[in-house]
């Protein structure tokens, strides 16, 4: 009989990450058996010992802590934080070890052998080891982790400490690193801005040597001048600090997920014709495997026609405000102007139209050749993507000759309903939510890089 707890978990499965639950369900024992909050210290005028003060009965005013049940902070406060410190130490070092299990057991090609791969079926693959119990220590330092009494280490905190073993574990052989475009470099639907924080750092990877790639699900079909209009802000400051063509050659474009790829350079302005800062795009034979350039366009469109058909049965079924917008490679929905869909609404979207595909893929035949697609929450639209951004950062690694273990993706949609999700088989990750936590793991990474000799 299934159980009700297993219906709730697989219908919440889409919202969860495995991996995260699991590391904050460990941490959460020490803190619900150790971190006490704290017995009440009062400052009130001095009664006699053990005594209450005149006129109270119940002791609940005044000091109420006899001799022999002191509770001053600086005698148990410091000893619990170090105390609780250690616990926590313990349990990331033990995590860090089964990570390390299983990239052996991945090593040998047998990683369902692995002790995490059975408390946590659907981990995914670990490209460098993870360090864990270093990263919990600056976790700690920002965050009090360990001092606090009342809020346990959260999804957000852990979420944040992986990122940090990440930085950590990659900086020494990064070669490529991908960025999401919406909530990852600016904020959603608009564009880079010459006074963003992010770009002094962008600039200074590409500085350290290492490849950066903007992929993105926004679709223009080989038109470099839409992609110019939305990272504007970057590339006038691209063409601002003057930037060598050598410095410029590491900078990427990636869109439609794995579809449309543009190199940054130097080149004549249409109008002016002066010299600029632009994206010059790269036709396909130059960089996609042939598995991708035998996609027929037929069978694109047949596969976005039954996608668009349950978009439209979805709006109408949720009666949702919104309009279907179809693409060359991709179809979506786009909320009316003003309109804020909720998440619940755009992930039933996504749930329904996957599984139609999925059965439209399965009941095709084994004739066809099943087209990749995504189908995406991206925030406050869903879109499905014909290829995903695994196959996006695949072919930058290959074109740009980077191993899994050299290459880091930052995104935001790292649930299954989200579109950095797919990246996770090839590449490490790091999972931020916004702008913001972007420049802050930038900041960790950029400090650790080491920068060539002959670098600008
Ligand atoms: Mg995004």
């Amino acid at each position: 009989m299934t159980s009700s707890y297993r219906i709730n978990y697989q219908l919440r499965a889409h919202k969860r990450d495995p991996l995260i639950e699991f590391i904050k369900g460990l941490l959460l024992t020490p803190f619900v058996l150790h971190a006490k909050p704290r017995k009440p210290v009062l400052n009130a005028p001095a009664t006699p010992a053990g005594g209450h003060l005149p006129g109270t009965t119940s002791g609940l005013v005044g000091p109420i802590q006899g001799d022999d049940d002191k509770n001053d902070y600086q005698e148990e406060e410091k000893p619990m934080v170090d105390a609780n410190l250690q616990r926590y130490l313990e349990i990331m070092k033990s995590v860090e070890g089964m990570i390390e299990e299983h990239r052996r057991k991945a090593l040998k090609g047998v990683p369902e052998h692995s002790r995490l791969h059975r408390i946590v079926p659907s981990v995914a693959s670990f490209f460098t080891p993870l360090p864990l119990e270093a990263a919990f220590l600056v976790a700690n330092a920002k965050h009090s982790i360990a001092a606090r009494r009342f809020v346990p280490p959260s999804f957000n905190d852990i979420r944040r400490i992986l990122n940090t073993a990440q930085v950590m574990a990659i900086a020494p052989t990064l070669n490529l690193i991908t960025f999401d475009g919406d909530m990852t470099l600016y904020d959603d639907g608009t564009s880079f801005t010459k006074s963003s924080p992010l770009i002094p750092l962008l600039i200074t990877l590409m500085r350290a040597g290492l490849h950066v790639a903007i992929v993105t699900a926004a679709g223009y079909p080989g038109d470099a001048g839409k992609y110019e209009e939305r990272l504007s802000g970057l590339l006038q400051c691209f063409n601002e600090q003057k930037l060598s063509e050598k410095l410029l050659e590491h900078f990427y474009v990636l869109g439609g997920e794995c579809n449309y790829l543009f190199r940054c350079g130097w080149k004549k302005a249409e109008t002016t014709g002066e010299s600029v800062v632009g994206l010059t795009y790269i036709h396909p034979e130059e960089y996609q495997p042939n598995d991708m350039l035998d996609w027929k366009n037929e069978e694109i469109q047949e596969l976005l026609d039954v996608a668009e058909e349950n978009l439209r049965r979805s709006v109408s079924a949720m009666n949702l405000k919104a309009t279907v917008l179809r693409k060359m490679r991709a179809v979506g929905i786009v909320p009316t102007d003003g309109v804020k869909i909720a998440r619940e609404q755009l992930d039933e979207c996504v749930l329904s139209t996957q599984q139609r595909l999925l059965e439209y893929q399965q009941f095709s035949g084994p004739s066809k050749v099943a087209i990749p697609f995504c189908v995406f929450n991206g925030g406050n639209d869903v879109f499905v993507d014909i290829g995903n951004k695994l196959i996006g950062v695949q072919v930058l690694q290959k074109y740009l000759g980077a191993a899994p273990d050299a290459t880091v993706h930052v995104g935001d949609q790292f649930l299954s309903t989200g579109n950095d999700f797919a990246t996770r088989s090839s590449c490490c990750t790091l999972w931020i939510i916004s702008p913001e936590e972007t420049e802050g793991v930038l900041n960790e990474l950029t400090p650790l890089l080491t920068f060539p000799a002959d670098s600008e």
